[in-house]
This record gives C-alpha cells, sequence and structure tokens, in this order.
C-alpha cells in the first residue's frame, strides 16, 4: 500500500480533527493538528503582551517568531500535546480568548510562512494525516487525498458549546456562536492564504453525518487513494 499525504481543511469546529485522528489511528500515519500551532503562537503573544483585544504588535510578533519553538509530544494516552517552549499548553490553548487570537496571528504573513515551513518537513516522509485551513491549498498542495469538511455554523457552535460544557466550563451559547462566525469570516477574507477549498478537493458537508458515516466514507477515499 502506498503512503501518502492526507488534507483536510476546513472551518472552525467542524469535526476536522476527529476524522484527522481517527484515519490516523486506523492507518497508523502520524497526526498533525496545525490549529495547535497557531493556537500556541497567540498563546505565546498574549502572554507576553504582544497581541491584546485590540492591537498586535507586529514588529514584536515578527522579531520573537523564530524563538518559538513549537512540538507535539504523546502523552500515555496516545493523544498528541502541543508543547510551547517545552512546556504543555494543551490546556491553556483551547480557550475561546486563544482560539480568537489565533485567527488574529494567523493572518500575519511571516507567522504562516514559518509554520508552513514547519508542517512541510513534518510531511517529508507522507505517511501522514494534517487539518488546517490551507493543508490542500498551501502546505501540500501535491497531497494525495484532499478533503474540505464543512457543516452550518450553527451545528458547529453547538458542537463546540457542547463540549465546553462537558468540561465543565461556563459558556453561552450566543458568544460561542458569534466566535464561530468572526473566524469564518477572518479565515475567508484574509489576504494572506485563505481559506479556499482546493479545485481536487472533495467535500463533506456533514451537518446531518454521524460520526460513524463520516468515518465511513473517508475510509473509502483513503482506500482508493493507496492502492498500488
Ligand atoms: O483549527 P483551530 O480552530 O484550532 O485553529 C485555530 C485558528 O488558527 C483558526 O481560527 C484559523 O484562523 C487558524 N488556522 C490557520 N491555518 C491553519 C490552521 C489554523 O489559519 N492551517
Amino acid at each position: 500500500m502506498k503512503k501518502i499525504i492526507v488534507a483536510i481543511d476546513g472551518f472552525s469546529s467542524c469535526g476536522k480533527s476527529t476524522m484527522a485522528k481517527e484515519l490516523a489511528h486506523e492507518t497508523g500515519y502520524i497526526y498533525v493538528d496545525t490549529g495547535a500551532m497557531y493556537r500556541a503562537v497567540s498563546l505565546f503573544c498574549i502572554r507576553n503582551g504582544w497581541m491584546t483585544e485590540t492591537e498586535m504588535i507586529e514588529d514584536q510578533i515578527e522579531k520573537n517568531i523564530s524563538s518559538i519553538q513549537l512540538e507535539f509530544k504523546t502523552n500515555a494516552g496516545g493523544k498528541a500535546e502541543m508543547y510551547l517552549n517545552g512546556e504543555n499548553v494543551e490546556n491553556e490553548i483551547r480557550t475561546l480568548e486563544v482560539a480568537n487570537g489565533a485567527s488574529r496571528v494567523s493572518t500575519l504573513g511571516f507567522v504562516r510562512r514559518e509554520l508552513v515551513r514547519q508542517q512541510q518537513i513534518m510531511g517529508l516522509q507522507k505517511g501522514i494525516v494534517m487539518d488546517g485551513r490551507d493543508i490542500g491549498t498551501v502546505v501540500f498542495p501535491e497531497a494525495e487525498l484532499k478533503i474540505f469538511l464543512t457543516a452550518s455554523a450553527e451545528i458547529r457552535a453547538q458542537r463546540r458549546y457542547d463540549e465546553m460544557v462537558a468540561k465543565g466550563e461556563t459558556v453561552n451559547f450566543e458568544d460561542v456562536l458569534a466566535n464561530v462566525k468572526e473566524r469564518d469570516d477572518r479565515d475567508q477574507n484574509r489576504a494572506e492564504s485563505p481559506l479556499r477549498k482546493a479545485s481536487d478537493a472533495i467535500v463533506i458537508d456533514n451537518s446531518t453525518l454521524s460520526i460513524r458515516q463520516q468515518q465511513e466514507i473517508l475510509r473509502t477515499l483513503f482506500a482508493e487513494k493507496t492502492l498500488d
């Protein structure tokens, strides 16, 4: 069976990581969550005061981008966790504040170029499932299997809200929905690598699909692409 690159792109909170993780688990491929990398840069900028609710100090971020060391390490349960300069930040990067910051720092060309460079190195040996916004268009335009995952904003916000409530967080549904819509708008309209479906990507709208149905579709596509 030949090794391929699987690129999964799509809007925020539409289940890309669930889909990508499951496929990586079934196939023994490496899973890379590129959103976690933008989130870690966001956290780093917030902590250093280079990004507030109203402004980004771009020259400081640019000066320091090469000193941000990002790494995925697998925990005892087999889950990949994000490390920022040696510190496990997997929980800190999952807040709405950091997510919102990630969608802002990801508009900066020099941030994108650095993270894309690191992501391309991770895919050199193939055998990788990567999810994000620009994987099929910019990071791996030559990926053998490209998926563009989508679902309505309301359904995505509901899933995100349920996840946060299950973790014991106090959140308001309207805030989550507003966050989803704001990030969609920024992702689609930024000048640098906006979220686009690659011309050869396969669209899966999972608004009314169960996770099992979605995985079945993906499994079939993967099998077709890996036939020698
Ligand atoms: O996927 P996730 O929600 O964790 O991503 C956080 C933010 O990082 C997104 O809102 C998006 O703006 C940005 N991002 C990106 N390109 C990627 C992955 C994420 O611009 N490849």
